[in-house]
């Protein structure tokens, strides 16, 4: 392992922020070199993997992929009754915890040690948040708008992929006629002949490559105000090294962004890491439309995107792919998926904390989430409950297998807040460019960085935030 990398800038995670901001630099003529520590599961490093042709040839297999690829983030051991005698649960790690309140956790929230991380699984919406509710006001209205412009370019966000779609077209009208804002939802993917290329980071880094490194990231190394190294561990080797650069950026998504900054010891001042962990309680539901709509290609991209008296944000797709719960008794291209994420307000009690020697399964410290909702969040949750049923209802008959229903918490893999911007490092990790308190050439990109309370999907809104990052890390006066 090379004990110099000769990068001006070190992106540590090739998920999509960390993307963002790597090819942003590059654009810039900064050096960069990414470093990751996932597992590469597609020939080209971090493609979506829906671009693979086994998964565009079979929806239920990437389905099962997905599912296969996102591991538990932090349940509890159960404790078992077998014939009288209680059996000891799981050893810490991986996702297992034996800190890990029940009452505390977000039982389906997930990770994955791919290689691209989420960002080469999600679904690829890609929604502005409201402006009037959801933009921080720390960040003027015109460089919000800016930021989101690129960040829409740099994910390919905006080809309307429902155009001739008969369902689509219906979903449209049925929610209108109920007085519902209805619209296609932005989504990150382009149109080609061979079908939709969905943006993952490889298609944000684009067809000249930037370098990446498979290592994983032990720890930070600190002198002063300065971040002088890594101490990587090289995948292919085995090998333990130092990577150094000018500049370091932290995009290792929400949770193990606050875990390599607290295993490194680098902001112990900052009271503020993990802190105002918040994600979007969701509601969801199936319906089945009528057979006469029928038809290929992808549907129904539809959202009823949040206003004042609806603190929650309606996404509605066809990505039903529970024919085998259905035994194959249903066309899954008439199924409708509602989703609806409620907008909670941040709280400083709400957090992820590391203690213990376990570690998860790319080596961080496994998190422990402090997590419970109020009686405030509690009604939101139940309006969004009441406005999906009746969303859902004119649509077509929901599924015995989905049923509307408040989900399991942590089911929207949305969080955020746990490394906030702000303006103050009195309440947050991060000033408004991503770069650490107290530190000079350390940054942080990620949902993490979203201060809260929105509920339109975040990850538009932190690979806009990354474009900031960049941008200033490019500009020489920030870097010093
Ligand atoms: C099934 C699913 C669907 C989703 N759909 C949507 C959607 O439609 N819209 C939306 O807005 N959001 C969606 N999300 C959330 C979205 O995927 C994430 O917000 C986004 O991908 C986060 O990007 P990121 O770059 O911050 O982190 P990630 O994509 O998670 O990337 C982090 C990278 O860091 C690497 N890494 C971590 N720690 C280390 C270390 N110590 N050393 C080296 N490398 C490290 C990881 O290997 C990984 O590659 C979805 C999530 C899931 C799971």
């Amino acid at each position: 392992m090379a004990v110099r990398s000769t990068a001006d800038v070190v992106v540590i995670g090739h998920g999509l922020t960390g993307a963002v901001v790597a090819r942003t630099l590059r654009d810039a003529g900064v050096e960069v070199l990414i470093v990751d520590g996932g597992t590469q599961f597609s020939a080209r490093p971090a493609t979506h993997l829906r671009n693979l042709a086994v998964c565009r040839t079979d929806r239920a297999l990437y389905a099962d992929l997905v599912a296969a690829l996102l591991r538990p983030v932090s349940v509890p051991p159960a404790q078992r009754v077998v014939g009288g005698a209680t059996v000891p649960g799981m050893p810490d790690g991986r996702g297992v915890n034996r800190a890990q309140r029940p009452d505390r956790a977000l039982p389906a929230a997930r990770a994955t040690a791919t290689l691209g991380g989420m960002s080469t699984l999600w679904n690829c919406l890609a929604p502005r948040p409201n402006p009037d509710l959801e933009w921080w006001p720390g960040l003027a209205v015109a460089e919000w708008t800016r930021l989101f412009e690129r960040a829409e370019d740099l994910l390919a966000v905006g080809a309307d992929l429902s155009a001739a779609s008969r369902r689509h077209a219906y979903v449209l009208k049925t929610l209108g006629e109920q007085g519902l804002i209805a619209r296609h939802i932005p989504v990150a993917g382009r149109a080609t002949d061979d079908g939709i290329r969905w943006t993952g980071p490889a298609e944000v880094v684009g067809d000249a490559p930037i370098p990446l490194r498979r290592c994983v990231i032990r720890r930070l190394i600190r002198s002063g105000e300065r971040i002088t190294g890594v101490q990587a561990i090289d995948l292919p080797s085995g090998e333990v090294g130092t990577i150094s650069a000018d500049v370091f950026v932290v995009a290792a998504g929400p949770l193990r962004t606050p875990a390599l900054l607290h295993a490194s010891n680098v902001v112990r001042d900052n009271a503020n890491l993990g802190r105002y962990l918040c994600d979007h309680p969701l509601a969801h539901t199936q319906v089945l439309l009528d057979p006469d709509l029928r038809e290929d290609g992808p549907g129904v991209f539809v959202e009823t995107p949040r206003t004042a008296d609806r603190p929650f944000h309606g996404v509605l797709l066809s990505d039903g792919h529970d024919s085998a719960v259905l035994e194959g008794g249903v066309d899954d291209r008439l199924l409708v998926s509602l989703y609806w994420y409620c907008a909670l307000a941040p709280r400083y009690d709400n957090r992820v904390v590391f203690h213990g020697g376990a570690s998860d399964s790319l080596g961080s410290p496994q998190p422990t989430l402090e997590y419970a909702l109020d009686a405030s969040d509690r009604a939101i949750t139940a309006a969004a409950l009441a406005d999906l049923r009746a969303a859902a209802a004119p649509l077509g008959p929901t599924l015995p297998v989905g049923p509307p229903r408040l989900t399991s918490p942590g089911t929207s893999q949305h969080i955020m807040g746990t490394t906030r911007m702000g303006a103050d490092d009195r309440d947050s990790v991060v000033d408004d460019r991503g770069r650490v308190w107290g530190t000079r050439n350390l940054y942080l990109a990620g949902t993490g960085l979203i201060r809260g309370a929105t509920a339109a999907n975040p990850t538009l809104t932190a690979c806009a935030l990354a474009v900031r990052t960049a941008e200033s890390i490019a500009r020489p006066a920030h870097t010093t």
